[in-house]
């Protein structure tokens, strides 16, 4: 099976619980002496076994092998993509069965970031995350006073559109937010723009 490492968290000794997103699922796993080995990492994807134990509904993660990204030594590409693979981990908490949607999206997004900046990339699949999900809010209505946006827009948190006088926020100018929604283009952002994007994603999915 493969899948993408959301989380780690040590228990005892080396012992690592280790949460795995696969093509359907989301798998907690234990792995004994997980701290000792480097491929288990957090934004790491690997090829892996799951041995059921009758005692536990915990499976034993087995048979570990790491599928190199073509960027895995680029540590600016590393990071940005472990701060998101971070942010599924609690976007899917409590969460077992998935769509292959999302397991498609790093996929995609890994070969992207190949050849395109990395926070543009990320900021492009979360996108498509959003409108998957039917949160992409391509009404353009303000979600403080309900009323139409018109000109200038500001974004807060998964990218929700508001008037820049209702939210104090930074304001936007409407064709580059309908061009990133309707047509996953970023192309007129210019990087201080990506910064403050980058930063609203961060906030959570
Ligand atoms: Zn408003």
């Amino acid at each position: 099976m493969q899948g993408y490492i959301l989380d780690t968290k040590p228990v005892k000794d080396d012992d690592l619980i280790v949460t795995i997103l696969t093509e359907n699922k989301i798998y907690t796993t234990y792995r004994f002496y997980g701290a000792k080995h480097s491929n288990i990492n957090v934004g790491y994807k690997i090829d892996f076994e799951l041995e059921n134990t009758l005692r536990s509904d915990i499976g034993r993660l087995r048979d570990v092998m790491q599928l190199n990204y073509q960027w895995i030594l680029d540590a600016k590409k590393m990071y940005c993509w472990q701060r998101f693979i971070k942010l599924f981990y609690s976007h899917f908490r409590d969460i077992e069965d998935i769509d292959n949607f999302y397991f498609k999206l790093l996929d995609a997004l890994s070969h992207l970031m190949i050849k395109q900046n990395e926070r543009r990339s990320i900021i492009q699949a979360y996108l498509k995350l959003l409108e998957h999900e039917g949160r992409l809010h391509t009404d353009y209505n303000c979600f403080l006073c309900d009323i139409e946006i018109e000109d200038k827009i500001s974004l807060v948190r998964s990218f929700v559109p508001a008037h820049p006088q209702c939210t104090f926020a930074k304001k936007f100018d409407l064709y580059k937010v309908k061009e990133m929604f309707e047509e996953n283009s970023l192309i007129s952002f210019d990087e201080e723009e990506i910064d403050y994007l980058w930063n609203i994603l961060l906030q959570g999915l």
